[in-house]
């Protein structure tokens, strides 16, 4: 995997903790995907849903790298560089 400095370091990807967005389910919203964060292992909702909470989660946090939660799909995020890189 070659990738930004905040995506190389990883060797092995934090799974997702949950199949929900703990924002949206308190706030009793919706979500499109799901995302992990590779810093502390949140799982929260993508960009296209209407909370964005990933987004503000790695802003706030400064937690670069996330990777998608969403079975079959195997790619890491990083928020700093704006780069996407498969895994297998
Ligand atoms: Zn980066
Ligand atoms: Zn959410
Ligand atoms: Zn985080």
């Amino acid at each position: 995997m070659r990738s930004c400095d905040h995506i190389n370091p990883i060797n092995e990807i934090i799974p997702a903790s949950d199949y929900v967005c703990s924002e949206c389910v308190k706030i009793d919203s919706t979500w499109v995907h799901l995302r992990t964060c590779q810093s502390c292992g949140v799982t929260l909702c993508c960009d296209s849903s209407p909370n964005q909470h990933m987004h503000k989660h790695c802003k706030l946090e400064n937690h670069p790298v996330i990777s998608s939660a969403e079975p079959g799909e195997n790619w890491l995020f990083c928020f700093v560089d704006s780069e996407k890189t498969e895994y297998e």
